[in-house]
């Protein structure tokens, strides 16, 4: 295979910035010279020339729910990785719902995995599900273990009727079943007996302000109950443990503090609750519904001062479509919680930290490199380095991106990012030295995605 030149960029590596050249060769960083100007030219080569881009890892959304097979409509591998590789990801984790059937069993993961083999333009993984009706069936969960990245675990309603969450007692059973297999439990944490209790109160109540009553229905204290109780059994049982999409301040300072005292486990929020606020939702309504929902602003200011302290671990998109209908329901209790996001992850997330003045080498890792090591595909993928996958997005901070209606390429053309600007460019998206995306020309027709095989690093076939 022909060796690739990136060259003149501005390199993101373990040190920071460097201007550098990148030499690729069979899809991987065969080296990274760090030197300004041009490199050696040698005949035949293939050059791109990022001057006056920023080079940075692909980025890793752990979290995108792409609805294939099954939901089509709603989503799919095809819609959903051509909108993530145009927002710069080149690798995704797909959940074990909202698909149909969710990933359940060994039978159901590997029919998955069969269909979406050629619909793939990035490289993806897939989640497996523990739920209140497969948790008991160990031996099927022990099986799936080998080929899924992770479990996955509700611990209120999922709104999916074939992925039922898992009760507190349950969740012991969850914590030690993980354990065993040496995987990762992740969890939506929100105490379910508790939303039940307001849901009822609220839709019962005679002064009636829905949206404001969804929010009250899932405070805080939902939240964190679910999060504290989940550390604690994390602590008695030595799981590792992620918790995904978590929403406040108080929830992750008890996940640091847990943290320090030895459990292990890390975290991760949504861009949606980085730039959203609970007034957004309460404007808007259904195209702005998610569980947990929106915040006071408070709590996202809180959430930014966590992450300056370095206490959230990964960003995930939590791209969860569906059809516009769905969101736009007479009654916001009727609509489909979820956001639209994976095109505009990373642009929302970088813009919004630059304006904070907060480095980019120290957000960076949140998509990259901390995801890679703690899903242990570090040997592939995350950061720019020798021997490992070709995997970079050039990305520009003088031009601007509006998210006009247009360029959206997810199937169901609506988002709540719709036409906001972001103060920077992705020139291009490069999936183990393939241009999969350009901003001039767009996603490539060919999908070169792959299978991540967990643990080895390296891309599993079907056996
Ligand atoms: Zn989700």
């Amino acid at each position: 295979m022909q060796e690739l030149w990136v060259k003149n960029g501005y390199v993101f590596t373990d040190e920071g910035f460097r201007p550098g050249n990148i030499l690729i060769k069979d899809g991987k960083i065969l080296s990274l010279i760090e030197k300004e100007g041009e490199p050696l030219k040698q005949q035949g080569d293939h050059i791109i020339d990022a001057s006056g881009c920023l080079v940075v890892p692909g980025f890793i959304d752990a979290h995108v729910h792409f609805n294939d097979p099954g939901r089509t409509d709603w989503e799919g591998f095809e819609t959903g990785t051509r909108a993530a590789a145009a927002g710069g990801t080149t690798t995704i984790f797909d959940m074990p719902l909202n698909s149909s059937p969710s990933v359940t069993s060994l039978e159901k993961l590997r029919n998955k995995r069969e269909h979406v083999r050629s619909l793939s333009y990035i490289d993806y993984a897939l989640w497996g599900g523990m739920t209140g009706d497969s948790i008991n069936n160990s031996l099927e969960l022990e099986k799936m273990s080998k080929e899924v990245i992770s479990w996955k675990a509700f611990m209120c309603e999922s709104g999916i009727d074939d992925f039922a969450y898992i009760s507190p007692e349950e969740l012991e059973q969850a914590m030690k079943a993980a354990k065993q297999q040496d995987k990762i439990l992740a969890l939506h944490a929100e105490w379910d007996e508790e939303i039940q209790r307001l849901t009822r109160i609220f839709k019962n109540s005679k002064k009636r302000d829905e949206r404001k009553n969804y929010l009250q229905s899932r405070p805080e204290a939902v939240e964190v109950r679910a999060v504290s109780y989940a550390l604690e059994l994390a602590a008695i049982y030595g799981t590792k443990i992620h918790f995904v999409h978590i929403s406040t301040k108080k929830a992750i300072e008890l996940i640091q503090s847990a943290k320090a005292s030895g459990v292990d486990v890390t975290v991760e929020t949504c861009p949606h609750y980085l730039l959203f606020d609970e007034e957004d939702f309460l404007k808007t309504g259904g195209l702005l519904k998610c569980s947990p929902p929106l915040r006071p602003r408070k709590d996202v200011e809180g959430l930014w001062e966590c992450i300056v302290n370095g206490w959230i671990d990964t960003i995930g998109s939590d791209h969860s479509p569906c059809l516009f209908s769905m969101k736009n329901t007479t009654s916001i209790w009727d609509a489909w919680g979820g956001i639209q996001g994976v095109q505009f992850t990373w642009l929302a997330f970088l813009d919004e930290a630059i304006k904070r003045n907060i480095p980019l080498q120290q957000i960076l890792p949140l998509g990259t490199s901390n995801v890679a090591d703690r899903f242990e595909i570090s040997s592939c993928k995350g950061r720019i380095h020798p021997g490992l996958d070709a995997d970079l997005v050039l990305v520009r901070l003088d031009e601007t991106t509006i998210a006009d209606n247009q360029s959206f390429l997810f199937r169901n053309r609506y988002s709540p990012y719709e036409n906001r600007e972001f103060l920077l460019k992705i020139k291009k998206t490069i999936l183990r030295g393939k241009i999969i995306y350009d901003d001039q020309s767009g996603v490539t027709n060919e999908k070169y995605g792959k299978w991540i095989q967990p643990r080895e690093g390296v891309y599993g076939t079907i056996s």
